[in-house]
């Protein structure tokens, strides 16, 4: 397919120094293309072709460790996208349904991930200006309004010699790509962009997320954490975080049962289970009945996709006649239902579900408090101070 003339670079930031700003100019919205956020593939896209390449010497993480975050970061979207992929309503579009594929780098591979400084050619140098400034950048370089499909580069900065990444506060860790999951946590986020996510919240799309990432009060939190869901909550939810009197005489658990996991069935309703220290697992009763509250949504497209003039994807009718269309949606919902525990009496709850979050409101003592309570890791960790 024909890719559009003009060479036309396109940068999602994810460093604290914007070049937008520079000489006190600075513009939010209104840009020139508007299509410059879309996802760089929709559904008439099957294939994502990557390839990488990596220079050893100003590198720490080795080829093979590469290669295998850039397949997790990937599996991490498309589970992600599996999970809201619901919609085929108008005016909506889905992602991830691609099949992803490593080739050799070429003129028809998608999407380059670049690993230090020497990958980078001279045209992207003098485009980045000073690439020592960026963690890690994703650049659209191509886009073809026709087919809505991008292509570029995602760029992973060197963390050892001369062209490493920029520390002038001292604030930020040394040597970064040693430990993999930091380099796979700055893999998410630059595909995030390439999956047309813009900056938002205080997790792993945040605009200072990679500044966070790396920063030396929070890396050892960070290394510890698990991956947290960004569109839907998981359909399986663990918490170790019960109040004591609240886990022997609402869930009636014993002892040596500390933790609670909550696996959502087919039809909407919850099991429980109770774990113990051993890990082993009961069944203590379910979560029925359950239904959403109207006045308690708030759904957030992920990605949206300006309609070009020119495109060919989708038609007037599945556009719904405008020139947008919403992504996979994250919602945040209220619903009610009533948890039945094994020899106890049916107690009327509220659940709150966010996308990475999970509460069971109900009346205990004659006070409505929180049951069970499942907080976001990253949003925790974020809010902490910093172990000085
Ligand atoms: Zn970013």
């Amino acid at each position: 397919m024909k890719f559009v003339s003009f060479y036309l670079f396109l940068f999602t930031f994810s460093f604290s120094l914007f070049a937008g700003e520079e000489g006190g100019w600075h513009s939010s919205g209104g840009e020139l293309f508007k299509d410059a956020h879309n996802p760089w593939f929709v559904k008439n896209t099957n294939t994502i072709k990557y390839c990488f390449e990596h220079d050893q010497s100003s590198f720490s993480a080795n080829r093979a460790t590469v290669e295998l975050e850039i397949s997790k970061a990937f599996n991490y979207w498309q589970k992600e996208f599996e999970k809201s992929s619901v919609s085929n309503a108008v005016g909506t579009f889905n992602l991830g349904s691609q099949r992803i594929e490593q080739v050799s780098c070429g003129v028809e591979t998608d999407i380059v991930f670049k690993f230090g400084y020497g990958t980078l050619t001279k045209k992207e140098i003098v485009h980045l200006v000073k690439p020592e400034k960026y963690i890690g950048v994703t650049i659209r370089k191509e886009y073809d309004p026709e087919s809505l499909k991008g292509q570029g580069i995602i760029y992973i900065s060197s963390d050892k010699g001369v062209h490493r990444y920029e520390n002038p506060d001292g604030n930020l860790i040394s040597f970064a790509w040693k430990n993999s999951k930091l380099l796979l946590f700055a893999l998410i986020h630059e595909l995030g962009h390439v999956y047309g996510i813009p900056h938002s919240g205080n997790g792993v799309m945040s605009q200072i997320f990679l500044d966070q990432l790396l920063n030396k009060y929070l890396v050892e939190s960070f290394l510890k954490l698990p991956l947290e869901s960004f569109l839907q909550p998981n359909t399986s939810i663990s918490s170790c975080n019960l109040e004591r009197k609240i886990k022997t005489f609402v869930f009636n658990l014993s002892p040596n049962e500390n933790c609670i996991r909550i696996d959502v069935k087919k039809n909407g309703d919850y099991n429980l289970f109770a774990v113990n220290d051993k890990k082993e697992t009961r069944l203590i009763g379910f979560l029925k009945g359950i239904y959403p509250e109207l006045w308690d949504v708030n759904s957030r497209p992920a990605s949206i996709l300006q309609i070009t003039k020119k495109q060919m994807v989708f038609t007037p009718k599945q556009t719904g006649f405008r020139n947008f269309m919403y992504g996979p949606v994250s919602l945040d919902q209220g619903y009610r239902g009533t948890l039945m525990i094994n020899n106890s009496l049916p107690r009327a709850v509220y659940l709150k579900v966010r996308s990475n979050s999970f509460a069971i409101y109900g009346e205990y003592k004659k006070k409505t408090q929180p049951l069970f309570i499942m907080q976001s890791p990253l949003s925790i960790l974020l809010l902490k101070e910093p172990i000085l």
